[in-house]
């Protein structure tokens, strides 16, 4: 086992450099596309428009559909609201089975993390505890997190860790006293830049949307909380047509600049003149961007009639490549 390991520790080094790598190209194209690759003489940006009209009519028929549990929705709940059936809901040990699982849903299958994690926690209850994964040895850590899914097994052992020494030295090894008093979303953020992953853009959204519509935090203005974007919620944006390339090509990351403030601010103002919150919109969003748009099952998506079916956006992990084609 040991050796085994030592292998999966070697490759995940070298897929970290390779994606580390990935990055640092695409950065330097962006750098060569802003600086004309001859000197500081041009700065090129890569020019996109909102269609807040489709955007409107999507959010409205798809925010009907998925609260009602219509059609595609029938029967459906967010993987990670189903629970481990020996798990009760608004405890510690709910919050502490979000708090890690949440940490480490980063570019993988999210779907088979939450149904692994299940599974383990109904077998395993005590290793979701910030106690027992500090007394375990790291490497019994690394085997347990590889089991549910984690993409990169031994960051994912330091993330636990982490979390772990913060919530017992910080938080009484307890989520919910995060907010032992209400917080804004301004203050949340600043706490969870203790905690290595969640505070991420992409995790903190999201965590703090699990956590608060929960009732494990208590968020002032939780109706003011942002879409976590995510490649799903970019690859929905994206094929939908509410979000559009004016320029032949662009690559870049899903959940970072430009495209992230793009897409929050296109379904900002949407939930705004819906009367609702952004965040509503990731769930029924994040669903068909991840169980339609990405096999481009258009035959059962509520929203067909209204979908340009965008083509020639590809995505490699969380890199958006997107070339614009003439149709
Ligand atoms: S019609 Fe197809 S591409 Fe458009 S949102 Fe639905 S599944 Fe995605």
């Amino acid at each position: 086992m040991e050796g085994l390991l030592d292998v999966l520790d070697f490759l995940d080094k070298v897929e970290m450099c390779l994606f580390y790598y990935i990055e640092w190209c695409v950065k330097r194209s962006v750098v060569n596309a802003i600086f004309g690759g001859l000197g500081l003489k041009k700065t090129v940006k890569t020019e996109f428009v909102i269609d807040d009209l489709k955007a409107l009519k999507i959010a409205a028929k798809l925010f009907s559909e998925f609260y009602n549990r219509k059609g595609v929705f029938e029967g459906y709940s967010m993987p990670e609201y189903v629970l481990p059936r020996n798990l009760k809901e608004g405890t510690r040990e709910h919050a502490l089975f979000l708090t890690y699982v949440i940490s480490i849903d980063y570019m993988t299958d999210a779907e088979k993390l939450w149904r692994k994690s299940r599974g383990a926690y109904e077998l395993h209850p005590e290793r979701f505890t910030p106690e027992e994964i500090l007394k375990v040895s790291p490497r019994t850590v690394e085997t347990f997190v590889r089991k549910l899914g984690a993409r990169f097994g031994s960051g994912a052992v330091k993330t636990w860790v982490a979390i772990s020494k913060v919530l017992l030295d910080k938080y009484d090894g307890d989520p919910r006293n995060i907010t032992k008093e209400p917080l804004g979303i301004v203050d949340m953020k600043k706490r969870l830049n203790d905690f290595p992953y969640l505070r991420g853009n992409k995790l903190s959204n999201f965590y703090i949307r699990v956590m608060g519509e929960k009732g494990l935090f208590k968020v002032k203005n939780l109706e003011e909380l942002d879409i976590p974007v995510d490649k799903q919620v970019a690859r929905f944006t994206i094929y939908t047509g509410v979000l559009k390339l004016l320029d032949k090509q662009f690559i870049g990351c899903a959940q970072d600049n430009p495209l992230r403030s793009l897409i929050e601010g296109a379904w900002r103002q949407v939930a705004k003149t819906l009367g609702t919150a952004p965040w509503k919109l990731d769930e029924p969003i994040w669903t068909i961007g991840s169980k339609l748009c990405s096999e481009r099952k258009c035959g059962k998506c509520p929203v067909e009639d209204l979908c340009d079916k965008t083509k020639g956006g590809t995505f490699k992990e969380n890199t958006v490549i997107w070339r614009k084609t003439l149709d």
